[in-house]
Parts: structure tokens; sequence; C-alpha cells
């Protein structure tokens, strides 16, 4: 075993909630280091069940977490992948991204987007002023989704959202509307006054199509008392996802990696999702999103971004663990380009889209253009041995380039 694996080996979920968030070298999961090619027979038990066609468990997940056979672990991935059916295609969708206020009450302490009303920079807008921006996009872009997210305001009510769903919903009865996590859905709920199945009915009757996945960070107390202590509990974004999903309307599933979680955590968070899927069948994908420390109280802790070595391995122990959802997505905004066609050899296909403009990561220092044309996306997925598909957001193809 080598150095770096011997500060893994704690496999409880800690309970301690007590601790501030340590320094990466202290053995959390964000203290990764370079791929080692090393005891690849660790994984061939595992390889046996891939092979097999059973279910990974909650032992296998530690292993393969704690594997520095980063290239194993991707070509192990990429087997699974193609044994459930997997082929050479790989998806993109071109889509907008819009936020409908900066201003959040939340204060999680890993955002570099949230302001309060009365800072500088705040903004929240009226439901005719997103309509009227989208509309002047949709002339330089033909995107068929919009993917929104924002802060949780309390200076708005309800209706608020309600109004941004119909009116887009009626100004682009095409367009599909994946708006609004299961954190801002909860906080809809207490903004009216209702459950998530009242909100979750009456925005679905407006025109939502979809929710993203955004709010889940990792669902372990201790991480969660940590990093985001006002946020709702992990109960209410599974009692949305599953409220939603027996309403018709599809979901996605994220986790936040690279800051204070360990690989026990990871690894409890991604069981936790597939055990939704097994009940409900409503995700459609997972996209695992990197932590950016930039503009946030971990820069000044210390804090880097998650090594490339750490990104792959989360994608490729994702595809093994997460056998029910059919989607892994390489964030291309987050990941950057090269580094997301590699990830398409560990288990994703699924680039994301063209993402006319992004705030939220880059607001915490993301370095990568906001915007690629469709051009671009089929060239670095053709670049990467694949073939680029245009998908709506249900996965239903518009387009391929497999000539
Ligand atoms: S991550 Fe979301 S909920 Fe948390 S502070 Fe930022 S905008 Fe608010």
């Amino acid at each position: 075993m080598s150095q770096v694996d011997s500060k893994r080996v704690d496999r409880s979920v800690p309970t301690d909630a007590r601790a501030e968030p340590a320094r990466p070298e202290d053995g959390t999961a964000s203290g990764a280091s370079v791929a080692i090619l090393d005891h690849t027979a660790t994984l061939e038990s595992i390889r046996e069940k891939v092979v097999a066609g059973e279910r990974l468990d909650l032992e296998d997940g530690l292993q393969l977490m704690e594997s520095d056979d980063v290239l194993a672990l991707g070509e192990l991935a990429d087997l699974a992948r193609r044994r459930r059916g997997g082929n050479d295609e790989v998806y993109f969708v071109q889509n907008l991204y819009l936020n409908q206020t900066n201003v959040c009450r939340v204060k999680c302490k890993f955002c570099a987007f949230a302001v309060t009303q009365k800072q500088e920079g705040a903004y929240t807008y009226t439901a005719e002023e997103l309509v009227e921006d989208a509309l002047r996009q949709r002339e330089l872009s033909g995107f068929t989704e919009i993917h929104m997210v924002g802060g949780e305001s309390p200076h708005v009510d309800f209706d608020y959202y309600v109004q941004i769903v119909s009116q887009l919903h009626e100004a682009m009865p095409d367009v599909h509307l994946k708006l609004f996590t299961a954190s801002e859905i909860h906080h809809m709920s207490k903004l009216g006054g209702l459950t998530h199945e009242q909100v979750l009915r009456e925005l679905r009757d407006a025109g939502l199509g979809s929710l993203p996945g955004g709010g889940a960070e990792v669902f372990a107390d201790r991480v969660r008392r940590l990093v985001a202590p006002g946020k709702e509990h992990p109960d209410n974004w599974f009692d949305v996802h599953r409220t939603a999903h027996g309403l018709g309307i599809p979901t996605h599933c994220t986790m936040l990696y690279g800051h204070v979680e360990t690989y026990a955590e990871r690894v409890d968070h991604l069981l936790r999702l597939r055990a939704l899927q097994d009940e409900t069948g409503g995700f459609l994908a997972f996209i695992p999103l990197a932590f950016h420390p930039e503009n946030t109280v971990f820069e000044q802790r210390g804090w880097k971004h998650t090594a490339a070595s750490d990104d792959l391995k989360l994608i490729a122990v994702s595809r093994l663990l997460l056998d029910n959802i059919p989607n892994i997505k390489a964030y291309w905004i987050m990941m950057g380009l090269p580094l997301t066609q590699i990830a398409l050899h560990f288990g994703a296909n699924d680039v994301q889209g063209t993402v006319v403009r992004e705030e939220i990561f880059h607001a915490a220092g993301a370095q990568t253009e906001t915007e690629q044309k469709i051009d671009e996306l089929v060239r670095v997925v053709r670049e990467a041995g694949r073939i680029p598909v245009q998908r709506d957001t249900l996965y239903n193809e518009l387009r391929r380039w497999d000539d």
C-alpha cells in the first residue's frame, strides 16, 4: 500500500460535525494525487463482477475510490458501459444557461455566486426580462433547452417562479425548460406554504419539463454541516426528486466533490442515488461537479482544484456504481475540453452542451470558455474517437455525425 493509500483507510462515514474542514493533505478525498500505476490485481474481483453483470457494493466502491490505478479504473468503467449496452455515441445538447437571481439566503461556504440583496451586483430578473433575454439569445443560437437555477431569494414569492415558467413556455413552447434545483423547489414550498408535490404540479402545469440535479452537494450530514450548514436536509432533496419522478418529471443528479468529503462519503452519496433510481427510474443522468475554490473561504485555507486524476476517477467510479443511471456527463465547462475527451474513455457518454453563458462555476474561477459552438463540440468528440450525437433534454436524437 502506498503512502497515499494509507491516509484513506477510514471507511466509515464520519459523524463528527464539529471539526473544521481539513486541509486536503489531511487525508480528505480532495488530497488526491496523481495516478500511480500499481496493484491492478486488487481490482480483479471487481472486474469479474463487471463481466458477470453483477452489481457492485459499498466495499467495491471503497476499493475503487482508494485505487490509484486510474487507467485501470477507466478501462473497467468503459468495459462496464459497453457491457450495459453503451456504444460509441456521445451526446450533447444545445442549451441556454440563465440565472434568475443571485440573491441567496443560504450562504454555502463553497459558493462564489450568491450575494445579499444589498450587495453590489445583486440582481433579480423579472419573468419578462428573462423571456426577452432568451428570445434575443434564440436569434443567435437554436437552443432546445433552457437550464436555469439561482439563489434562494427571500424577496420573491412562489408566483414569481410560476410566472417565469409560464411566460418562458408561452414564448418558446418548443424549448424544454429544465429549471430549479431541488433546494429551490423546497424554498418555493416554504415561500408558498405548499408541499413539494403542490409546487411541482403547479410548475409542471405551467410548462416545467425537468429538474437539474444541483443542490445535492454531498449527502453525508457531516459534510453538509461543514460546507452548507444553511441548506435543507438531504431528505428534502430526495423527497423533491422522488415526488418529481412520481409526477412524470424526469430529473438529473449531481455530486459536488473535492472539498471536505471522504471517499466513504462519496460512495455513500452514489449508493443513495442508485437506491432512488431503483425505486423510481426518474434520473436521466449523473453529473459529477468538481469543487472550484476560487473566491470562497476555501481558497484562503489553501484549497486547490481537484487533480485531473481525481476528476477521471470520479467519472469512472460513478459509471461503475451507478449501473441504473443511463448517462454520465463529463461537464466540459468545469473539466475543460482536453480532459473531457479523456473522460469519454472513463465511462462518460455525454459532454453536456453548447452552454450559452454560465455564471456559477465562472464566479468560482472556472477558466473555460462559457460557450462552445456545435462545430467545436463535434470536433472534440470526433477527436476522442466517438460519434457526436446532438440530443434533446430527454435523450431523443436530433442529429448525428457518423460519416
Ligand atoms: S450554492 Fe446555491 S444555495 Fe448555496 S449559497 Fe450559492 S446560490 Fe445559495
